[in-house]
């Protein structure tokens, strides 16, 4: 049985969300538009030192500023994007603001690893890689600050493209994550395959752990896993102070999620971090 089957097995066992209306999925023309009217804008979550409650990075989210919707989820047209042949456009168009907002941290004297999200569908072609040196190059960023992270659950290592796209990658000295860990069907080989620098344990295995057997045994192994190959370990979907103890408690490096701070404008983070350390100070005093 593999991971994402047991939790599965799981999931049976949980008390139904309640039922909400489908959302909308925009179409291509409706996404085209928007990014060439640069209505695509980037929100930031932070990534914190559990031991110390530093924040050592944040993760690119990408949102859509909808003249009349509102504020749309990736999730929304993402994948309208790679079906119709606009998510290298739009990875442009992430990396490139994900790369001057890093610069402007790093002026501010904020050293922050900001991570992008990559879609497996860029990876068919190897020139891929040379894509994005080239924007992180001109950006002036070095790769050791840039994290990119690709979704288990799409990975597709057996195939030669994509694999030896993230060799170049690797090569030209990124670091690479392994996205929502334990959700694909072939978690273990994607592993065995490639030597990724960060392991980030899927929200479904994290969030609600400390009350399910289950569901901390995934994590846990996830966490040992990660920790035997020498990756950096990220907890995500910590949502609450359970969530919160249980990977401090159990030593993974690093977390992210509701409980810390949800995504948000690349303007609210330094008023943001001040909160966050009088939260981790409060913390301390809990425990003594
Ligand atoms: P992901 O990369 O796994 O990102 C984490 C998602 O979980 C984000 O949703 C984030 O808002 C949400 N999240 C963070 N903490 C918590 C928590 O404590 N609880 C819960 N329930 N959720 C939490 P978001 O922003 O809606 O993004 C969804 C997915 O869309 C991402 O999953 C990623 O796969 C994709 N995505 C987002 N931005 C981009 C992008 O620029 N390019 C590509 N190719 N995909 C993107
Ligand atoms: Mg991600
Ligand atoms: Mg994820
Ligand atoms: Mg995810």
């Amino acid at each position: 049985v593999s991971l994402s089957g047991l939790a599965a097995m799981t999931d049976r066992w949980r008390p139904s969300e309640a039922p909400h209306a489908p959302r909308k999925i925009y179409g291509a023309g409706e996404l085209g538009t928007a990014i060439a009217n640069g209505e695509l804008t980037n929100y930031y979550q932070p990534k914190v030192d559990v031991a110390s409650g530093d924040v050592v990075g944040v993760e690119t989210l990408v949102r859509w500023r909808h003249p009349a919707d509102g504020l749309v989820l990736p999730d929304q047209f993402i994948g309208t994007a790679e079906d119709d042949g606009l998510i290298d456009e739009l990875t442009l168009v992430v990396l490139t603001g994900a790369l001057a907002q890093a610069t402007a941290w790093r002026q501010a004297g904020l050293n922050l690893r900001v991570a992008v999200n990559l879609s497996m569908d860029s990876f068919s072609s190897v020139a891929f890689a040379d894509f994005v040196a080239g924007a992180v190059a001109a950006a002036g960023v070095v790769p050791q600050d840039i994290i990119l992270e690709v979704a288990e659950s799409r990975l597709m290592l057996d195939q030669r493209a994509p694999l030896e796209v993230l060799t170049r990658l690797r090569m030209k000295r990124f670091r690479l994550s392994i996205d929502d860990f334990g959700t694909g069907h072939s978690s273990l080989s994607q592993l065995r395959d490639f030597p990724f620098d960060e392991l980030k344990i899927d929200r479904s295995f994290v969030h609600g752990a400390s009350r399910d057997k289950t569901l901390r045994a995934i994590y846990a192994t996830s966490l040992g896993l990660g920790k035997l190959l020498g990756m950096e370990v990220v907890a995500e979907g910590v949502e609450d102070r359970d969530d919160w103890d249980l990977v401090r408690d159990t030593g993974c490096a690093l977390a992210q999620g509701y409980f810390i701070a949800r995504p948000m404008p690349a303007a609210d983070l330094a008023g943001w971090i001040p909160t966050w350390r009088q939260r981790v100070r409060e913390f301390a005093d809990d425990v003594s």
